[in-house]
């Protein structure tokens, strides 16, 4: 089978031939029939995240090496299972599902409370194990497929993280989502499912924040109430005056030093934001804000095989927009990631083998 892998970080994904993996015990072997290209695959084809202060964190470190086979947002059908696969439940050849991508060793505490995405051995799909990027790809236990039927896989495959992300974000807002309007930072494919997903929930609405005018607009076009350029010298004033005040929620989907910084100035008395994007960098803060105003900082790492199952019913039974999908043939793989990294992609882009 062709795979389309990392073999030196920062160098033109390769195409590679792979014999057919054969599946064992639980294990699932799909068709890939859509696989999403996210800002993660970016991280891990650079090779690290930035710390800031020139300092970064490399994947080697975190026991991530070449060949790469990378895309976590993968819509398959099911070729064949091991043996063990059928009774462990529902699996059926010419099934077409979506992945769940997080997962964990199975055993930690997390893993056992249901977080396999935070698991501190983590075997996630298109960052540890092979991904997307490929004819076929192997999922480890069937309790991973999340039915799609009725929707496109196209359209699909960008729930399994661009989703959840934001899905899971969302939810640690809370009821203030319903109340107040989400102040959100980033218009890419992260921003423009968050308009979505905040709509299917009922939400007050997206004030929304990005430098480029092209996914301003879209995001205007998605429904945002507002839209902020992220570098006018009163984007904090002028969040504060569309919010009536000041924000009480706030969605990072960019996560470096200056969003976050703007997500502090522009948060309002018992503003809660929750950062989810890895672009990097540091934050120095006055601590006794933190109390004093009281300010609510929380991280959220892409989410759980629940919080998937329960966006893709709310997306089968609300009838949520997808956001724009450009598809393109698998072997446009390596164009398709650098495109992502010139900033010119709006919405998502898919490979279709
Ligand atoms: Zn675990
Ligand atoms: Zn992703």
């Amino acid at each position: 089978m062709r795979c389309y892998c990392v073999l030196h970080h920062g160098q033109a994904l390769e195409m590679v031939e792979k014999p057919m993996p054969e599946p064992q015990g639980t294990e699932v072997l799909l068709k890939v029939r859509a696989a999403g290209v996210c800002h993660t695959d970016l991280h891990l084809w650079e090779g690290h995240y930035d710390l800031g202060g020139g300092k970064k964190l490399t994947l080697a470190e975190r026991g991530i090496k070449p060949p790469l086979t990378l895309s976590h947002e993968i819509v398959g059908e099911v070729v064949s299972a091991g043996p063990d696969a059928h009774s462990a439940g529902g699996v059926k050849t010419g099934n077409v599902a979506l992945l769940h991508p997080w997962i964990g060793c199975g055993e930690c505490p997390a893993c056992q409370r249901g977080e396999e995405n935070i698991c501190i051995k983590p075997q996630a799909l298109g960052v540890v194990r092979p991904g997307g990027f490929a004819e076929y790809v192997i999922v480890p236990h069937p309790r991973y497929l999340v039915d799609i039927e009725g929707l496109e896989p196209a359209q699909a495959a960008p729930l399994a993280c661009a989703g959840v992300t934001t899905y899971s974000a969302l939810k640690k807002l809370g009821d203030r989502i319903h109340t107040d309007p989400v102040v959100i930072i980033g218009a890419g494919g992260l921003g423009l499912m968050a308009i979505e997903v905040l709509k299917a929930l009922g939400g007050k609405g997206a004030i929304v924040v990005d430098l480029d005018p092209i996914k301003r607009k879209a995001a205007l076009n998605a429904g945002a109430l507002e839209v902020v350029d992220a570098r006018a010298t009163d984007a904090a004033q002028q969040i504060q005056q569309a919010t009536g005040g000041g924000a009480r929620a706030v969605l990072d989907l960019v996560g470096a030093t200056p969003t976050v910084g703007l997500a502090i100035a522009s948060a309002a008395r018992g503003g809660h934001i929750v950062i989810c994007g890895l672009m990097g960098g540091d934050l120095s803060l006055a601590l006794p804000i933190i109390p004093m105003r009281p300010l609510t900082l929380q991280g959220s790492y892409v989410g759980t095989l629940k919080e998937l199952e329960e966006l893709v019913s709310l997306v089968k039974q609300s009838g949520m927009k997808a956001i724009p999908v450009n598809t393109r043939p698998l072997s446009e793989a390596n164009t398709a990631l650098q495109d992502l990294h010139h900033g010119k992609v709006v919405g998502r882009t898919v490979l279709i083998p």
